[in-house]
């Protein structure tokens, strides 16, 4: 099958990476002139380095990637820490903290390697589709068919209007706060004595102000602390976006690679595909929002969550336990049964749930 990818991001190019993998001819049109070097701080789920390892990459990621066992949510004020989630408790599979240029990097070569065609330099202005095919085309008005066109052209994308329903199109959302990227290396944080401590702990912490919040790791691989101050913009025309994760999209890839492994319907592997990814991504997406409010109000929901530290239901289980949690989408935002949900995806299992019971 020829398979066109719009956009060069790390979706875009884990997709280009994966598709080629199992054997489809792969067409990238980045409108970058090269591939992004934007370094700033990313986590890799454990939903996510599942996936990966799955797909061969497991040792390339982690040789750039930290573990985090634990996400620590603290007062910026003092330092307290208010809450403590360990996605490692509900999953083998690592959190990892890396850095996006290196990652992007790794689904770059492999998809190169793989042989995928990855232009740059080409922004694609219309998706289309008819019966049989479907086309994208270009600013010179050329066009170019293939079987399956992804649009991986971002948070912000201008294609999706031409592929989703309006009411699906319509959902993408922007928070008004601008995510300032700060990278500090060792050498700097051991100078001072208020940042030193830093160099100890590779786990991901949250730091809340009053309607701002900050999110950073120490990276040992690479020596330096990597963070994210988030402040209001107070400027709504330049919005930053903060919804659906790196870590959801490539859920979406491994969900459509086992559906194209099973089912040569395009029309059906791509109404089985929206079944299960829309309503894990507008969960997510719901969380997301939620967790970005209750870091502007200084962690509220956390600190009510320690509050009750004995209730089972809100609290992270007691260690050997959690095989004991059942998986739960509608659970409480942060409580186990919505942790399981959230970090112990399994694709395979998702489709099979899917397609149960549907002819084909
Ligand atoms: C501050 C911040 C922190 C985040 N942290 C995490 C995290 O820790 N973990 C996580 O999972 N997610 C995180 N995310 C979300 C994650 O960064 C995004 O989900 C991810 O980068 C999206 O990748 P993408 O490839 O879909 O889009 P992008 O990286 O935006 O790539 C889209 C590409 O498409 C190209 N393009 C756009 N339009 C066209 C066109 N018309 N023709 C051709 N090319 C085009 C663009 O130039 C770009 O290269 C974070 C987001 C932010 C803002």
């Amino acid at each position: 099958m020829h398979i066109i990818i719009v956009g060069a991001g790390l979706s875009g190019l884990a997709a280009a990476c994966r598709l080629t993998q199992l054997g489809h001819k792969v067409t990238v049109f980045e409108r970058r002139a090269t591939l992004s070097t934007t370094g700033g701080h990313i986590m890799v789920r454990s939903n996510v380095s599942k996936i990966v390892k799955q797909w061969g990459l497991g040792d390339d990621i982690e040789a750039i990637s930290d573990v985090s066992l634990s996400g620590i949510y603290r007062r910026a004020e003092d330092g307290e820490v208010l809450h403590e989630r360990l996605p490692a408790k509900y999953t083998e599979h690592p959190d990892w903290g890396t850095v996006r240029d290196r990652l992007l990097r790794v689904f770059y070569e492999r998809a190169v390697a793989n042989q995928a065609d990855v232009s740059f330099g080409v922004a694609v202005t219309k998706v289309q589709e008819d019966e049989v095919k479907a086309f994208v085309k270009f600013d010179s008005g050329e066009t170019v068919e293939a079987d399956l066109v992804l649009a991986t052209d971002g948070a912000l994308s201008r294609l999706r209007q031409f592929i989703l329903p309006d009411d699906i199109a319509a959902q993408a959302r922007v928070a008004s706060m601008t995510f300032h990227q700060v990278a500090v290396s060792e050498d700097e944080l051991l100078e001072h004595p208020s940042t030193k401590h830093l160099t100890n702990d590779a786990n991901l912490t949250v730091w809340f102000g009053q309607g701002s919040y900050a999110v950073g790791r120490y990276s040992t691989k690479l020596g330096r602390f990597g963070g994210i101050f988030a402040v209001p913009s107070g400027n709504e025309e330049n919005p930053k976006l903060w919804e659906e994760g790196f870590s959801q999209t490539l859920e979406d890839i491994e969900v459509l690679t086992i559906l194209l492994q099973q089912y040569n319907d395009l029309e059906y592997v791509t109404n089985i595909w929206e079944k299960v990814r829309i309503p894990r991504t507008a969960r997510v997406k719901a969380f997301a929002r939620t967790n970005h409010e209750n870091y502007q109000l200084g962690g509220a929901q956390m600190v009510k969550q320690n509050a009750n530290k004995n209730d089972s239901s809100t609290n992270e289980p007691a260690n050997g336990q959690s095989a004991a949690v059942k998986p739960d989408r509608d659970a409480e935002f942060n409580s186990p049964a919505f942790n399981a949900w959230l970090y112990a995806y399994d694709a395979a299992e998702e489709v099979a749930k899917a397609t149960t019971g549907l002819a084909k």
